[in-house]
């Protein structure tokens, strides 16, 4: 079968590979119809996060047909239609029992990380997605039967990002009313906009640089902020009476950008954070690969977790759902101490999110689809994340489709 390969950092591939067996009783073999390109994949090739294996199947989106069951797996047929969910879990453990499905104790025969398909060495080095066939481990856990009702389209944002944005506004405490700030427009801030929206904040603002994701957020409602034109931290103030916003979600993480114009930027020149700001890439990314205009590591990596600690009100809640790798240790902590914030953070548990998800899109509370924009065949996956690392103009979310 066709799958996308990793490589090296900045060398993927669209390679034949070995089809995927049954090896334990709770596996599943899915024929993938649909998977997508995320921005965790491109931490792997840009080298922001490291220990990926060569060879390793990339890709932990998925949406397909369940072609053969492990003899344990009870709760599915053969042909029934699933989303796969990012994240594997046991759903034995006390940590899958409370809803903690990313912090399952069983799933990762390598250690205590998060398991997730198409990772590094220690998610568990799973094969991913983006590939025409998968094995899921703990299947009874990981796959969600979908609806007639609800398309490919619609689903594929169901398996990470959709949950990933939601369980981001659920962290930021959203009650109704609140003012909330998103920093970063990219897919998963897309649906922590619209998660925010659906627990009832009065006022969204959304941060970005990008003109087309900064569009896309503004069509949802938020209130839209340029930091490579304004200041985010002074603009978030002064339209808010000078209090800032009661709720910040980070989804950004450690590849952000910094403003290279504006006031934002000259402020970060003003000040020396500039030479921080590096000290902290070269120690996030020691390795670099980068080709032409592609695969360059963000060159701020604690920007966003800066912006929403200054930016918040008293008092207020920080969210943290971008992705931070170990080397990543600079925030903030004085500003938030005095300032009686609350952080919470940590990796979706996409099992926990996903089956009230697929209620909201029945009921068409949301359509998730509106915030693809591009359908690419699996054999065109590598000009697909070369335009969707450059951040290219619509190149919001990609869809791979399967050849059948
Ligand atoms: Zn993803
Ligand atoms: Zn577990």
């Amino acid at each position: 079968m066709r799958a996308v390969v990793w490589r090296g950092v900045g060398d993927i591939a669209v390679e034949e590979v070995a089809d995927p067996k049954i090896q334990d009783p709770t596996d599943a073999i899915v024929r993938l119809t649909a998977s997508a390109i995320c921005g965790t994949d491109l931490h792997f090739i840009r080298g922001t996060l490291p220990g990926m294996k060569k060879g390793t199947v990339l890709g932990h989106e998925g949406v397909g047909i369940i072609e053969e069951l492990g003899p344990a797996v009870r709760n599915f047929h053969a042909g029934d239609r699933v989303v796969i969910a990012t994240t594997i879990a046991c759903g034995n453990c006390s940590y899958c029992r409370s809803g903690y499905y990313s912090q399952c104790d069983e799933a990762n025969p390598n250690g205590p990380d998060t398991a997730f398909f198409g990772g590094p060495e220690p998610s568990g080095g799973f094969p991913g997605l983006q590939a025409e066939r998968a094995r899921v481990p703990y299947a009874n856990i990981g796959l969600i039967k979908l609806p007639d009702e609800i398309s490919d389209d619609q689903a594929i944002l169901l398996s990470d990002i959709f949950p990933t944005g939601y369980m981001a506004a659920e962290n930021a405490e959203i009650a109704q009313g609140n003012t909330v700030v998103v920093f970063g427009c990219g897919p998963v801030g897309q649906f922590a906009i619209a998660s925010a929206h659906l627990l009832g904040a009065g006022r969204v603002f959304a941060v970005d640089q990008v003109p087309s994701r900064l569009e896309m957020a503004r069509a949802q409602g938020a209130e839209v902020i340029d930091f490579s034109e304004e200041d985010p931290v002074e603009t978030l103030k002064s339209l808010t009476g000078g209090i800032g916003p009661d709720r910040a979600i980070d989804a950004v993480g450690m590849d952000a950008e910094r403003p290279h114009a504006g006031p934002a930027a000259d402020k970060l020149a003003r000040e020396g954070k500039d030479r921080e700001l590096d000290e902290e890439l070269a120690r996030q990314a020691p390795e670099q690969n980068p080709q032409g205009d592609n695969w360059h590591p963000g060159d701020a990596p604690s920007m966003a977790l800066q912006w929403a600690v200054e930016s918040l009100a008293k008092a207020g809640t920080l969210s943290i759902i971008g992705v931070y790798g170990m080397a990543n240790r600079t925030f903030p902590i004085g500003a938030a101490m005095n300032k009686n914030l609350t952080i919470k953070m940590g990796n979706c548990n996409h099992r926990r999110y996903i089956p009230k998800l697929i209620e909201l899109v029945m009921a068409r509370a949301i359509d998730p689809a509106q915030i693809l924009t591009q359908k690419e065949p699996l054999t065109d996956a590598v000009s697909a994340y070369q335009a969707f690392d450059t951040r290219q103009a619509s190149w919001i979310k990609v869809e791979l489709q399967m050849p059948h």
